[in-house]
């Protein structure tokens, strides 16, 4: 039977967000209304912003009124399956989409926000856009996301709120109230890559560098980009980290996330820290960064683990020139003299110079 209060999807709103609001609205937990509309299908154990499939959209539609394109346009498969490539597997992590570690309803984190967003809206709800790994700051109000409650640390889980929560601003365990709290300020440059990747995921082809590629290639020259700014920060007196530092680019303990975990299960300010320091190599130009690999003898398996083959645009610039491939040194023999101090002054004008002129 239908809905009697209509709650309709607001803008860019994720499907998780729209069905706990749909059921505080009607006065129940959100349990209770999905326990309602798929009998059960338990819903709260899977990530349900990845997708809804088409056979259990049919009880949705007829009882919110919401036609099914909608529901299918704010599900994030689509996205991913864009960034990845290829359909993705209904288990597992999906690249680039944050892990929400589901054990039963409880979660070990994937869900953030921007508390200056919730407390602007009227009726306060979760974009779509916050479970996406490169999202790491909120570009209206220039503050880093929010992964946890700031009160009691635990992950933001608003699907385990109950009907006399009323609203999704709060904590579901402590039920403080998020929209009260002091936000992180960002520094201009943590953005950058955030909007980048946003526009590569709205065109196609996008230039990386000179070259032409897809929203697939772009974002697999990312990930690899990530790989190796996380591996010159493991191994800070390698031939690598030197070479990064020659240019700029600070490879440090900051970078180096103390798990260790894949880049879809860090925590904000750990993600922020290394797509910062990924936006400084595009900065610099991929030609220019392995011009300096080759220079400094990077062998190509200090730059990623051999048994993953690199993108394919990527291994057409480790293959341009004299890579040192065959040797399977990973680094440089210890007692390697990091460039001069005027070499490093002058690849920081360059960096500085580049980016004043992108920003301008
Ligand atoms: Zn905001
Ligand atoms: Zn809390």
């Amino acid at each position: 039977m239908p809905w009697t209060l209509r709650v309709p999807l607001l803008a860019d709103e994720s499907l998780s967000s729209w069905l706990t609001r749909a059921a505080l609205r009607q006065g129940c937990d959100p349990l209770a209304l999905t326990g309602a509309i798929w009998p059960g299908w338990r819903v709260w154990t899977r990530d349900v912003d990845r997708d809804i499939p088409p056979t259990r959209l049919r009880p949705l539609v007829k009882e919110s009124g919401i036609p099914a394109p909608e529901f299918q346009q704010a599900a994030l498969r689509g996205d991913c399956e864009r960034i990845n490539g290829h359909p993705l597997p209904e288990h597992g992590t999906w690249p680039w989409l944050l892990a929400l570690g589901a054990r039963n309803r409880a979660r070990h984190g994937g869900q953030q926000c921007c508390p200056l967003c919730l407390d602007q809206d009227a009726a306060p709800y979760f974009r779509r856009a916050w479970r996406l790994s490169w999202h790491v700051g909120c570009p209206l109000h220039g503050v880093l996301l929010t992964d946890a409650c700031p009160a009691c640390q635990a992950p933001i889980e608003p699907h385990r709120l109950v009907a006399e929560d009323q609203h999704l601003s709060q904590c579901s365990r402590c039920r403080f109230d998020w929209r009260n709290i002091a936000c992180t300020p960002l520094a201009s440059d943590t953005l950058r890559f955030q909007q980048h990747a946003d526009e590569v995921l709205q065109a196609n082809p996008i230039f990386l560098g000179d070259k032409g590629v897809s929203t697939t290639e772009w974002f697999a020259a990312s990930s690899f980009l990530l790989g190796v700014v996380r591996r010159a920060s493991r191994y800070p007196a390698s031939a690598l980290a030197h070479t990064l530092r020659s240019l700029g680019i600070p490879v440090t303990d900051s970078l180096l996330p103390v798990t260790g975990l894949p880049f879809e299960l860090l925590p904000v300010s750990e993600r922020s820290a290394l797509l910062t320091a990924v936006q400084r190599v595009l900065d610099i130009g991929l030609d220019e960064v392995f011009e300096a690999f080759r220079r400094n003898e990077v062998m190509a398996t200090a730059l990623h683990d051999p048994r993953i083959p690199p993108p394919g645009v990527i291994r057409s610039m480790m293959t341009n020139g004299s890579t040192h491939q065959k040797n399977p040194r990973s680094s440089l023999p210890l007692g390697h003299q990091p460039k001069s101090e005027r070499a490093v002054r002058a690849a920081w004008a360059r960096l500085k110079r580049r980016m004043k002129t992108e920003t301008s």
